[in-house]
């Protein structure tokens, strides 16, 4: 007889060792929070304008610079808000009449409904595909079109796109260059960018920096802060908080405008320098791609489950979306927490019968590996 999901306990030597697999707020690294432990009376509970705070913001953004490659003239600006208040602030400080947005998901749609609100811009050019792939930039007149809102990883559809500049007429390349900002919140740390195809590459460390939400890091180029600076000269009304010019400014002298969250920025740190110990960006992304490998290559080989995106080379490295079929997503899902691994339930919105499942490369690949094996052991059972 069937089993219901409560009921299936999953035998020890079958579960991963840590059972969290959620998109974000993702698994933190029981050594990152130790580090903080270590921290918690000359770090935690400290003034972020003296220099024990600003020494390991100071890092934290010479760490960013090092795993990117960032060179000569990029900045890494920090502020608080995370990615969606990055998004407010890109609305008064960067995007300076009109935006194209590739749609294809909840966030990278979130923003575009951010630029088509702001009276001040006129309406985006949005560029949708079906959910499952991912649309390509058109090339645009930079009169028209000064900022490209692409993003590298949709995490709601588990799809991940290629950065590329929109390549402009060669009668065209003298003008003021359209920037490339790209939502990077659960690619950055986990898969290869070039510096050379971007502009602003921007995240929230609750994702692939395995931290905690509520501060946004955003890479600019020399591009980028000319942008800044231009249009916070040319006089237009922006909110402190989301005022860009006032964060690169504070972010030079390793502070933030207002006060940070001190323990995610002492998380994300411990991320970025354990990324680097490991040999970098490079290293980093081997451990997603081996754990979301893990996971498609098991849905493809079951008959009961099939990678949602069907074409390979838009699917995430480091969101896997799993479909189903003859069994029910939310009941593995139930199973699976009531055997303490957690967060594998798909996005809402998509209204599929899928589990999304994280690699990040704080996962080890082997507990991706343990986790196949545990939905094995429930679907026998349901
Ligand atoms: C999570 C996520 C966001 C929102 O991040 P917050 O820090 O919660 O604002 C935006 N974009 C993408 C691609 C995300 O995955």
């Amino acid at each position: 007889m069937a089993s219901t999901p409560a009921s299936i306990s999953i035998p020890a030597e079958l579960r991963p060792a840590d059972g969290r697999f959620g998109s974000g707020p993702s698994k933190v690294r029981p050594e990152a929070v130790k580090a903080l432990q270590a921290r918690a009376v000359d770090y935690l509970g400290t003034s972020h304008r003296r220099t024990g705070v600003r020494s390991v913001v100071g890092r934290l953004r010479a760490a960013m610079a090092e795993l990117f490659g960032l060179g000569d003239g990029w900045e890494v600006v920090l502020g608080n808000g995370g990615s969606t208040g990055f998004w407010d602030a890109a609305a008064f400080s960067l995007v300076e009449r009109r935006a194209q947005h590739l749609t294809f998901g909840e966030f990278s749609e979130k923003f575009s409904a951010v630029t088509a609100a702001a009276p001040h811009l006129r309406d985006p050019m949005v560029i949708t595909a079906p959910y499952g792939t991912h649309p390509v930039p058109e090339p645009a007149d930079p009169a028209d079109i000064d900022v490209y809102a692409l993003t590298h990883n949709e995490t709601s559809t588990g799809v991940c796109m290629p950065l590329v500049q929109p390549q402009l007429s060669p009668s065209r390349q003298g003008d003021a260059p359209s920037l490339v900002m790209v939502d990077a919140t659960s690619a950055a740390g986990a898969m290869p960018w070039d510096p050379a195809d971007v502009d602003c590459y921007y995240f929230a460390p609750q994702k692939a920096f395995a931290a905690d939400g509520g501060l946004f890091i955003a890479a600019c180029s020399p591009a980028t802060i000319e942008r800044i600076e231009r249009i916070d000269a040319g006089g237009r009304y922006k909110p402190a908080t989301l005022d860009l010019a006032i964060a690169a400014r504070n972010s030079r002298q390793d502070q933030t405008y207002n006060t940070p969250a001190l323990a995610t920025i002492l998380l994300t740190l411990e991320t970025a320098e354990w990324m680097l110990d490991g040999g970098g960006l490079g290293w980093a992304a081997s451990r997603s791609a081996a754990s979301s490998g893990i996971v498609y290559g098991w849905a493809a080989a079951r008959e009961f489950a099939s990678p949602f995106v069907t074409d390979a080379a838009m699917r995430s490295p480091v969101v896997c979306t799993v479909d189903f079929e003859g069994v029910s997503a939310d009941d593995i899902a139930a199973a699976l927490r009531a055997n303490d691994i957690v967060d594998t339930e798909g996005y809402r919105k998509l209204g599929r019968n899928q589990l999304r499942i994280a690699a990040f490369p704080a996962i080890d690949p082997a507990d991706a590996e343990a986790l196949t094996a545990c939905i094995d052991y429930i679907v026998e059972r349901l």
